[in-house]
């Protein structure tokens, strides 16, 4: 299968879209599920030229590297919650230098100041799932709009949530392509292709978090613990509402 989406109509409303992107999605999950990542990053290239992007959160340069050697200057979508850690938001700018990217920082309609102002402080401590709807889900799904597809990192071993995703998915709530080249890998896949590649990585990996997220939201992890077990520590909240 080798459909060239922008070939056939650029500037496609993908809502009405003369042709059945979900179908598509779902014929790519069957046979490229055994595939390597980067033939899985081929073909969604291949597919959706220009009205491809990648979603980053800069807690390392994994799949910017991957993807940037298929498609040098692919936009990444990088949500600037305004909570990052100074480690993530240097991590964003080494990865400008470093990369053929075009990194594009995705803002909340509300800075943090706006947002303490019109539902008080600490949002985050009081109800986390708006203010992760307001500073990530929203944004981002706006950001999407001028795409047909989406390269996104998640794994299906980093958490119980994620353990069915597919290579390829229909994005049913925002109605695009979802494309998750590394789903099959392992963490022992990651960490050999960072060392094998020297791939970017942030330092608050080396000082023991390994799932980065938000400042108020991300705690150190002690050995042995669930990797994800230091976000949203005690909040009974395991994802931030980007991939369900
Ligand atoms: Fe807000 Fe925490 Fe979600 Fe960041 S991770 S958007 S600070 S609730």
């Amino acid at each position: 299968m080798n459909v060239s989406i922008v070939d056939i109509e650029i500037g496609l409303n993908r809502q009405r879209a003369g042709f059945d992107l979900q179908d598509i999605a779902e014929s790519a999950a069957v046979f490229l599920e055994d595939a390597p990542a980067l033939e899985i990053i081929r073909w969604a290239a291949a597919t959706f030229g220009d009205r491809l992007c990648l979603t980053s959160s800069m807690s390392d340069a994994l799949l910017i590297d991957l993807v940037s050697r298929v498609k040098p200057g692919i936009d990444v979508l990088f949500i600037d919650t305004g909570y990052h850690f100074a480690e993530t938001i240097g991590t964003r700018d080494a990865v400008r230098q470093v990369y053929d990217v075009n990194v594009i920082d995705v803002k909340p309609s509300r800075t943090v100041a706006e947002q303490e102002r019109d539902l008080g402080p600490r949002l985050f401590g009081r109800n986390p799932d708006l203010c992760c709807y307001l500073r990530k889900v929203e944004p981002l799904n706006r950001a999407l709009e001028p795409y047909l597809a989406w390269v996104s990192g998640i794994r299906r071993d980093e958490a119980v949530t994620r353990s069915d995703v597919r290579v390829v998915e229909w994005d049913t709530k925002r109605q695009m392509v979802k494309i998750n080249p590394i789903a099959r890998w392992t963490q022992d896949d990651v960490d050999n292709y960072m060392a094998d590649n020297g791939v970017l990585i942030n330092p608050l990996h080396y000082d023991d978090y390994p799932s980065i997220g938000c400042a108020p939201c991300t705690r150190q992890v002690a050995p042995g613990e669930d990797p994800r077990s230091g976000r949203w520590a005690g909040m009974g909240k395991t994802e931030c509402g980007l991939h369900l």
